[in-house]
């Protein structure tokens, strides 16, 4: 599948062929240059030799935006993120200026070809990809993984040392293929045809009680390594189970769950916490995570 423009002025950018590549070989000369090899990486020094010059927090509907002024940046976060979501948002835009740099380098044409790129040259994917490992260096992360097994504790902990979020800790860790557990993050929500029913008004003689589907969780995020069995996104689990105790008890839960991947029902052991987080508009949202340990 072919890149994107952007993808092939920043492999040009950064000599290399792969756009992870290169954007890992940008991120490690950044983080050598800024002397941050040591979680948690001191963004704002990291930033400044961007020449982003300012990071500001203010109230908007997306987690952050890169702004050109004069001859250097600034960089806006959502004030409603957590501290720990703000800082995968700076990483991210800190990336995005690896873009422009590599667009003014070389001048990039209309891409030639039409159809699906390949979704890992897209430019957020990119700096999604770039951020994970500005905050969670292998460097370090790797014998760390290498040290210890896979559970939720200890994503929780490298999380934390790093001032990472649990999903930017979930990405990067699964991104690093050595611990064969998956992250799966489940929030609830209901079917498309569920939400029709929603909307329609409840016909005279119907008990609304009976009428209303009720939300479920469902799996939004899943982090896993390639070898391990798949999960499908948006697959609901019931209340009853372990993982849905989690969040109708607002609790750490524990126990063996049947997981039904794409070829058949899997045995796994799941530990699984409630961690509700804050959406972009404010709101405080469900969400429960679960470290999958396959059998
Ligand atoms: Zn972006």
């Amino acid at each position: 599948m072919a890149m994107t423009s952007a993808a092939q002025a920043l492999c040009r950018l950064a000599d290399r062929d792969q756009p992870i590549a290169a954007i890992e070989a940008l991120v490690d000369k950044l983080l050598e240059m800024a002397e941050a090899d040591l979680p948690p990486v001191p963004l704002e020094v990291v930033a400044s030799f961007r020449g982003i010059r300012e990071i500001s927090v203010a109230e908007m509907p997306r987690s952050g935006q890169l702004q050109r002024e004069g001859g250097h940046y600034i960089v806006v976060v959502n004030a409603e993120d957590s501290a720990s979501r703000q800082r995968f948002t700076v990483a991210h835009e800190i990336c995005h200026t690896f873009f422009h740099e590599a667009q003014q380098v070389t001048p990039v044409n209309p891409p030639e070809w039409t159809g699906r790129y390949d979704e890992r040259s897209d430019e957020e994917y990119l700096c999604d990809v770039g951020a994970g490992r500005m905050l969670l260096h292998p460097a370090w992360l790797q014998p760390r993984l290498e040290s210890s097994s896979p559970t939720l504790e200890a994503l929780l902990e490298i999380g934390d040392h790093a001032g990472a979020s649990l999903e930017a800790t979930a990405f990067q860790v699964s991104r690093m293929r050595i611990w064969n557990a998956t992250f799966v993050f489940w929030e609830p929500g209901y079917r498309k045809v569920e939400l029709a029913r929603l909307d329609q008004k409840v016909l005279p003689g119907f008990d609304d009680g009976t009428m209303k589907p009720e939300a479920k969780l469902r799996a939004r995020r899943i982090y896993g390594h390639p070898d391990s069995p798949f999960l499908a996104l948006n697959k609901s689990i019931g209340s009853e189970t372990v993982i849905g105790r989690a969040w109708t008890e607002r609790t750490t839960t524990q126990g063996i769950e049947q997981l039904p991947t794409s070829t058949r029902v899997h045995q796994a052991e799941c530990r699984s916490m409630y961690a509700p987080y804050r959406g972009p508009d404010g709101r405080v949202r469900d969400r429960v995570l679960t470290c999958v340990n396959w059998r």
